[in-house]
């Protein structure tokens, strides 16, 4: 203020200076006038330039540094302005920062006007019903999702509970089940949230079917055993006859303990640590234990019959061995003796089990076991690593089979990185393939070549 009054009146001593000089009196009054005239205009010109600026607002845009009063003025805005800008600029960054949380989510989410329009939806639930984020925004949800049962719930208007629907990609081969729940808030505003319960689902059928099979395994033993138990309390049998009725009754007692037996290594190996590859193990030796418990348990099957199997192992090997794979021996030798026991038990005392170690081009290795038994039609093969699940059931049971041996192997191949592969053929026999990794095995020092199999 001080400087504008200090500028006003040096301009007027100067008008009045150079009009008394000019023109004496007369010349003064003149001047006097038109330097306040002058001094006017220019204050006037600086007034518009801060108007025409305030019009606009652009902070990159400012009019050039001025004194006085419009120069504190035009400051004091810009201050003004400079600081809501930040803080414009810290909310967009916050909001940015929820939409990307928002986005992080693993469940779908979907914000709703107060008309049910989509104001903002993130990938996953893009993903779960189909929607484009860009396209589909301030569109009624209810036009987008036309399952029946989510129209209703929709209407309903009762929102307590979430609803159940089919997902966008789900097939018949590959149902997806999604849980959906809205959310009232604000002033007739929603929150959508949706998720895959498809696992969720699959895990309780299974464990429900689990249970139903685990019991079912057991009562039927224990029916078998409570009725001998009751014959041999009310009858009165032979000695013959009591031994016979002990002995089934120890079989359906074995029964039980093999399958009890079962479930406990299946529970072991979820449980117990990932192999490492610290711990190296003798392809040799397993193929020679393999070999021993085969041919034992073939002797066993089929010991009244005039016939037996044709074994034919690899042969015995060089001096520096097979090679090697890195795990655990036992789950191993668990693994691959199963596959050679449930090719014995299946193949006709006529037939023959080839077994066989071969080394892959690209360092890994296949263990393989090919029966000539009775092949399995192509349906059951991606179901026979499921828990309890047989194709021939009164041949696993008369063998002493528990319908967990296949899934125990798919276990233990799993955790040594390994794959299994079944290739079999009604009437043609069964081939059954481990593939180990190169990460997992290692050839045998100086090996030069590998041994080819021949009868064992
Ligand atoms: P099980 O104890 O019943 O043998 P597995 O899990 O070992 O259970 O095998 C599952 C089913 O796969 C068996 O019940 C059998 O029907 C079938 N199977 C397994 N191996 C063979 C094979 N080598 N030849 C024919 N069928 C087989």
């Amino acid at each position: 203020m001080a400087w504008r009054i200090l500028v006003f009146s040096l301009s007027q001593v100067l008008g009045l200076l150079l009009g008394w000089w000019y023109g004496g009196a007369w010349g003064a009054a003149v001047g006097g006038a038109l330097a306040g005239w002058c001094w006017f205009a220019a204050d006037l010109g600086r007034g518009l330039r801060v108007l025409r600026w305030f019009r606009h607002g652009d902070l990159d845009a400012l009019p050039q540094p001025m004194h006085g009063l419009w120069g504190q003025a035009l400051d004091r805005v810009r201050r003004l302005l400079r600081a809501q800008q930040l803080q414009i600029q810290e909310r967009e960054s916050q909001l940015d920062d929820i939409f990307a949380a928002l986005q992080a989510s693993p469940n779908g989410l979907v914000l709703l006007d107060s008309e049910g329009h989509i104001e903002w939806c993130n990938q996953i639930a893009c993903a779960h019903f189909g929607f484009d984020a860009e396209r589909d925004r301030m569109q009624l949800l209810g036009n987008l999702v036309r399952d029946p049962d989510f129209t209703a719930y929709l209407a309903s208007k009762d929102y307590a509970h979430g609803v159940v629907l089919q997902g966008r990609s789900s097939t018949p081969s590959r149902p997806v089940r999604l849980s959906v729940h809205i959310y009232p808030h604000g002033q007739g505003r929603k929150l959508m949230l949706s998720r895959d319960i498809t696992a969720l689902e699959q895990a309780e059928a299974m464990r429900r079917d689990f249970v139903a099979n685990v019991s079912h395994e057991i009562r039927t033993p224990l029916t078998v055993l409570t009725g001998f138990v009751e014959t041999l309390q009310t009858l009165k049998l032979s000695p013959e006859e009591n031994e016979r009725y002990l002995a089934l009754m120890a079989q359906q007692a074995m029964r039980m303990q093999n399958v009890v037996q079962g479930l406990l290594t299946l529970s072991r190996l979820e449980d117990s640590p990932w192999p490492g590859k610290g711990e190296w193990v003798s392809v040799q030796r397993l193929l020679e234990q393999c070999a021993d418990e085969g041919r034992a348990l073939s002797q066993l099957l089929t010991r009244n019959q005039s016939q037996h199997h044709t074994m034919v192992f690899p042969l015995p090997a060089p001096a520096e061995g097979l090679g090697e794979i890195a795990g655990i021996q036992s789950e191993l030798l668990s693994a691959l003796s199963n596959l050679v026991a449930n090719a014995v038990r299946y193949t006709p005392a006529s037939g023959s089990i080839t077994v066989k170690w071969r080394w892959l081009d690209d360092g890994g290795a296949v263990f393989s076991v090919q029966d000539t038994g009775p092949g399995i039609d192509p349906k059951h093969v991606p179901r026979l690593t499921e828990r309890f699940y047989r194709v021939d059931h009164s041949r696993s049971r008369e063998t002493g089979g528990t319908g967990l041996g296949l899934s125990i192997v798919k276990h233990v191949l799993q955790r040594h990185d390994a794959v299994l592969e079944i290739d079999s053929k009604p009437g043609r026999g069964s081939t059954f393939s481990v593939h180990f990794p190169a990460s997992r095995v290692r050839k045998p020092h100086n090996a030069l070549a590998m041994p080819t199999p021949g009868a064992g």
